[in-house]
């Protein structure tokens, strides 16, 4: 049991009840409603204390197990949103349960999704999508965790493992022919198949890498030299306030984070103190800051003044070489004309009048190779991009010990059990319950 609506005040509060037997919902109905809901239709109840008072009324909503959130028998009480109503509905719900010596208690966080998935209702990637969906900070975010939750990225998972199985079923039978077990190997294009299973792989660690990135934001670290527009930029693309703009050269010592979202897709946008040779202290540790944000970076945007082109008087540090990078040129309202063949990874805009903003922003969607709309891509979480990477390092051994020798079949076959065994992470049957209570216990309560 517990409410699942947040805490405040709202137009509508919901309790949330499972349970593992029908035969105590049922009771429990009887008793907390003084009526048993049909199943999957809205009723409208009063609860009553012992005496007869109201205590609220409201909407009663039955689910019969399996066919509920948790593959439970689950009761939901949809009442009035206020925390003192909400907190009489509760202490009535747990005096009836403890009338009828009903093992009723508040709930865990998370302890709803993790019946339903002990209740295959879900998988684990599906589990912890419920969680990210719920956490989404933008609509894009949102679309993608919805479409893990719907089992989009659990599917692709699911398809990879099972042509592996495939695969291990293939090597177990030639067990049969030990005398021609290549042959038959190679009959059957194991390598091929093999090869196959290899590319499917990557296109779905590429897909799952694009969605931790949905969930966790891309760094976009603004850098340049003072008073080029990097702070002014910054506030362009936020679409508010946030860092101090100021005429006077170094103003921006902090490190200034806006978390954004361009078309849907989250980002972080760092802006840095600007890069040039100074003898200031407090100038200097700015920099310092500075490179080291260059180092956390996805992408950096190398901003410069339009209108005085040669201004950065100080190299980039080595790690910037490794990065994408964008080259803007801001303050374009101060030119006369524009240069309408910049080379590539270059835009020109104005911060101050808006100019070029859009272009900028599909650069910069391109750049960081956001190749799907986040509809059409779904979120994952780095403990998936792991285990994708440890499949694949079982894989690309099983790739170099196929079929060079029958001697080795069964390192072959080993590896490929590895590889199916990672895959399994991600779905949560093969994880332990201790790692398991962890990714639970992150959730909130009433989910
Ligand atoms: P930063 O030091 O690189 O962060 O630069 P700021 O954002 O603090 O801006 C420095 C100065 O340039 C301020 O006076 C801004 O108003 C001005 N500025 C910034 N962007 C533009 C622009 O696009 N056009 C013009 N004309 N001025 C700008
Ligand atoms: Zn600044």
């Amino acid at each position: 049991m517990a409410i699942a609506t947040p805490p405040g005040k709202g137009g509508v509060g919901v309790l949330r009840f499972s349970f593992p037997q029908a035969a105590h919902c049922e009771l429990f109905c009887q008793a907390f409603l003084q009526k048993i809901p049909t199943v999957r239709l809205a009723t409208l109840v009063t609860l009553r204390d012992a005496s007869g008072h109201a205590i609220d009324e409201g909407i009663a909503l039955r689910f019969a197990g399996p066919a509920s959130f948790t593959g439970e028998h689950v009761l939901e009480f949809q009442g009035h949103g206020g925390p003192a109503v909400l907190q009489a509905v509760l202490n009535h719900a747990l005096e009836q349960a403890q009338r009828l010596s009903l093992p009723l208690r508040h709930a865990l966080p998370g302890e709803f999704t993790q019946r339903a998935f002990l209740n295959d209702k879900l998988d684990l990637a599906q589990a912890e999508a419920v969680a990210d969906l719920i956490d989404a900070q933008s609509v894009g975010a949102a679309k993608a965790a919805a479409a893990s939750l719907t089992g989009v990225f659990s599917q692709q998972v699911t398809d990879l493992a099972d042509r592996i199985t495939h695969l291990r079923l293939l090597l177990e039978a030639t067990l049969d022919f030990p005398e021609e077990e290549i042959e038959f190997l190679e009959k059957a294009d194991a390598k091929g198949q093999l090869q196959s299973i290899l590319t499917q792989q990557s296109e779905l660690m590429a897909l799952a890498q694009e969605g931790v990135k949905f969930r966790e934001g891309l760094r976009i670290v603004l850098v340049g030299p003072p008073n080029v527009g990097k702070s002014s930029l910054l506030n362009a693309l936020a679409g508010e306030e946030v860092a101090i703009v100021s005429p006077v050269a170094g103003t921006t010592r902090d490190r200034i984070v806006q978390e954004l979202n361009i078309r849907g897709v989250p980002l972080v946008l760092v802006d840095t103190a600007g890069l040039r040779v100074t003898d200031d202290t407090v100038e200097k540790i700015g920099i310092d800051r500075t490179f080291k944000s260059i180092q956390e970076a996805d992408l950096l945007m190398l901003l410069m003044d339009a209108a005085h082109p040669d201004q950065l008087d100080m190299p980039l540090p080595d790690v910037a070489l490794r990065i994408p990078r964008i080259q803007v040129w801001n303050k374009s309202d101060l030119l006369d004309s524009l240069p309408d063949n910049l080379g590539e990874d270059q835009c020109w805009v104005s911060a101050k009048t808006g100019a070029g903003l859009e272009t900028l922003k599909d650069a910069i969607l391109h750049k960081v190779g956001f190749n799907h709309a986040p509809e059409h891509g779904f979120m994952a979480r780095q403990r998936h991009v792991d285990a994708l990477k440890v499949c694949r390092s079982h894989l690309e051994l099983a790739h170099a010990y196929a079929l060079q020798d029958d001697r080795i079949l069964d390192l072959f076959a080993e590896e490929l059990r590895l590889a199916h065994d990672a895959l399994g992470e991600i779905t949560g049957r093969l994880l332990p319950d201790d790692l398991l209570g962890l990714i639970f216990s992150r959730f909130c309560i009433g989910k």
